[in-house]
């Protein structure tokens, strides 16, 4: 049985004050809630004070990183370590998302490099998969998705990525207010399963949570979490609402 985990991906957006207020509201309506996993990504700036309110709070939230370096230190300008990470109780970290893909260059190969650090680091990764809206319509859905993972899993060890998570995101649904439908979505997540099941093995693939990512909101989430295959989702805009993301997280 996996245990649904749904994070809330704040993406450039919250100064510190405003983060910290909107956990502090979060917890508010859905402290006493354990069926779900539910994991924040603010931006790394705002990682202290987060990471400070969800301590001294006690609040059994999970505190993600956006992005990382694969490496520990050295000279990566700009960069952030897993080490780094770790020291301001980081538990989660997004790697690959569509938009570090697309805006900031992000290749499979460095996917890969920052799937088996963080793996070797004790965090979790969250490892984002994705076709265009150009890619389905001229239907590779299915290579670009089973290549995208194959390679962000290329060696990984398996032991480990058993409590990894993989996020299925296409780029048409996110931020577009058009979300795929839930079978849709489902048939890819059961592709993504088989393909984790061929890379590495069968007891990892039924292991590994799977979450759906794209315009996911409080009308949306329990037909995504219904299907088989769907263990949870990964929320842009409407994390940004305490009352919007409660309402998910609480979907049942
Ligand atoms: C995302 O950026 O990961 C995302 C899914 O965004 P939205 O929910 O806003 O579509």
């Amino acid at each position: 049985m996996r245990r649904p985990i749904i994070a809330g991906n704040w993406k450039m957006n919250l100064l510190p004050g405003q983060a910290v207020a909107l956990v502090d509201d979060l917890w508010g309506m859905i402290s006493g809630q354990g069926s779900v996993e539910v994991v924040v990504c603010p931006p790394f700036m705002d990682i202290p004070a987060v990471s400070e309110m969800i301590g001294s709070g006690k609040m059994d939230i999970g505190l993600a990183a956006q992005n990382m370096h694969w490496e520990e230190s050295g000279a990566f300008t700009g960069e952030v370590s897993p080490t780094m990470l770790l020291k301001f109780g980081v538990t989660h970290v997004i790697i690959g998302h569509s938009e570090r893909r697309q805006f900031f260059g992000e290749t499979d190969q460095g996917v890969n490099r920052k799937v088996r650090s963080a793996l070797e680091h004790g965090l979790v990764p969250i490892m984002c998969v994705g076709e265009t809206l150009k890619q389905r319509e001229a239907g590779d859905t299915e290579n670009v998705i089973v290549n995208q993972v194959k390679c962000g899993l290329f060696e990984a060890d398996s032991a480990r990525a058993n409590g990894m998570v993989i996020a299925y995101e296409p780029l048409w649904a996110i931020g577009t207010g058009k979300a795929a439908t839930a079978l849709d979505a489902e048939e890819v997540i059961s592709l993504v399963r088989r393909t984790v099941s061929e890379t590495l093995n069968a007891e990892t693939a039924d292991r590994i949570r799977i979450q759906y990512g794209g315009s996911v909101n409080p009308d949306n989430i329990s037909e995504f979490m219904s299907q088989q295959d769907i263990d949870g989702a990964l929320v842009g805009g409407a994390s940004l609402k305490a009352e919007d993301f409660a309402k998910i997280v609480r979907f049942s």
